[in-house]
């Protein structure tokens, strides 16, 4: 066992059987923005054997006040691959698959192939709802987040719970630009992060079921309590 897992080795809920788990795991996250660097990073950090990483962006100046795997000299370049060059200087030992594609329904069974779960970092409804869908009829928890400003909220989707059309999620939900700082996205994919990480570990997600609502004005967190819409047109489906 590698020395830089040690102090995460030392938990009881990890431990070295744990930590066999993390390299052995499997994780596709669809996009590397303002909640893709943290998701990935500690993903790597925890030694996450595999990451698929799929986002169809370039790095832009107006990322930089949150997606801290690039700097001024990325501007212009591949996200997913920047992403990786950067995420195996920190962590050489761990394999990623960088993708330059955007989720749609005729690759979404491609991307899920190999993984067994899903974190969700994009900024779109509409990839939101197909991954959705795809994650609940393949039974793949999806660890979704999404932020605006200062608020955030973080939920795991799996079949036997309320999923994001049971939520009220709608394509038409998305809006072009979304304002945000940094600290919400890193505070909320590193929820996801977290999640996904307990996943691995075979623990239960505290989110399965809830959402997590962030506000950063008042440094505030709770938990409401969703329950599977019996209209749900995603749902119906699995019945
Ligand atoms: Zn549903």
């Amino acid at each position: 066992m590698e020395v830089r897992y040690e102090r995460q080795v030392l938990m009881d809920e990890v431990g070295y059987d744990g930590q066999k788990k993390l390299k052995d795991a499997r994780v596709l996250i669809i996009g590397a923005g303002g909640l893709g660097c943290p998701v990935l990073t500690y993903l790597a950090c925890a030694g996450v054997g595999f990451l698929r990483i799929a986002d169809n962006d370039v790095v832009s100046e107006s990322n930089l006040n949150r997606q801290f795997l690039y700097g001024p000299h990325c501007i212009g370049k591949e996200k997913a691959l920047t992403a990786k060059e950067s995420l195996i200087r920190q962590n050489p030992n761990i394999k990623i698959e960088a993708l330059f594609e955007r989720v749609n329904e005729d690759n979404a069974e491609r991307m899920l192939n190999g993984v067994q779960i899903v974190v969700d970092c994009v900024d779109n409804a509409e990839t939101r709802l197909i991954m959705n869908r795809a994650c609940l009829y393949t039974d793949i928890p999806l660890v979704e987040g999404g932020v605006e400003g200062y608020y955030g909220f973080a939920t795991v989707v799996k079949k036997e719970f309320a999923c994001l059309e049971c939520m009220g999620y709608r394509a038409e939900d998305t809006r072009a630009t979304v304002p945000v700082l940094g600290v919400t996205a890193g505070i909320i994919g590193m929820i996801q992060a977290n999640e996904c990480i307990r996943l691995i570990l075979g623990l239960e997600p505290a989110l399965y079921g809830k959402i997590l609502q962030y506000d950063g004005h008042h440094a505030t967190m709770r938990q409401v309590d969703v329950k599977i819409d019996p209209n749900c047109g995603a749902h119906k489906h699995l019945r």
